[in-house]
């Protein structure tokens, strides 16, 4: 029996990576299954637990040899998911995490129709705005063109399969280990479970 796979995304300001952090803490049974970049390294990033971090000509050989699953390019730098990266957690048994992009989201769900798409919503768009708007010392522009990303992505919630709220961190932890859950007592992932009772 192998582990789901499973999609998370949301806008920027949604509280994403906090929420999944929390989860993978809780939740032994899920792993993230690290993306490739070219963008640098933010502080605190480390090469291989955040992201493998590559040159573009790097990225570029991966996608040749057919190890990239999907990839993008957002905000000028390439990301993509590396199919041994989610193979991998696969076989162990483990359910895969991607935390990508919108696009990427679509892609993974037309090749892998069983993914379970998740998509982290704000309690509302004034709360997600106010949230941008209040992250530091951006420039307005700069400022205008996140909420216009952000509708952009949100406009792709309704091709998801489950939808999050983070309005409270907590319950939004519980909803998204519930998702979890709730696909480990899907019959179909319960193999010979039935057996036993013929
Ligand atoms: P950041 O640079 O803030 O870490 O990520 C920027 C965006 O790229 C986020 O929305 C993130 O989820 C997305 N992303 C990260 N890895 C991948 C990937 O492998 N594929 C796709 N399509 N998007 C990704």
């Amino acid at each position: 029996m192998s582990g789901t796979l499973f999609v998370v995304s949301a806008p920027a300001g949604c509280g994403k990576d906090t929420i999944l952090n929390e989860v993978f803490k809780r939740c032994s049974s899920a792993g993230y299954a690290v993306s490739a970049t070219t963008r640098a390294p933010r502080e605190g990033e480390v090469d291989g637990v955040h992201y493998c971090f590559l040159s573009i000509d790097d990225f570029k050989k991966k996608i040749a040899e057919n190890e990239v699953l999907e990839y993008t390019e957002y905000c000028g730098n390439f990301y993509g998911t590396l199919k041994k990266n989610v193979e991998d957690l696969l076989a162990s048994g483990k359910d895969a995490v991607l935390k990508i992009e919108v696009e990427g989201a679509m892609n993974i769900k037309r090749q892998f129709p069983k993914a379970q798409l998740i998509f982290i919503l704000p309690p509302s768009w004034e709360v997600l705005e106010t949230r941008l708007r209040n992250r530091g010392t951006e420039t307005e522009d700069k400022i205008r063109e996140r909420i216009a990303q952000a509708r952009t992505e949100l406009s792709f919630a309704e091709n998801y399969d489950y939808l999050v709220v983070n309005d409270d961190l907590e319950e939004a932890v519980c909803d998204m280990l519930a998702v979890f859950r709730a696909e480990k007592l899907r019959k179909a992932n319960c193999g010979e479970l039935l057996e036993r009772f013929k």
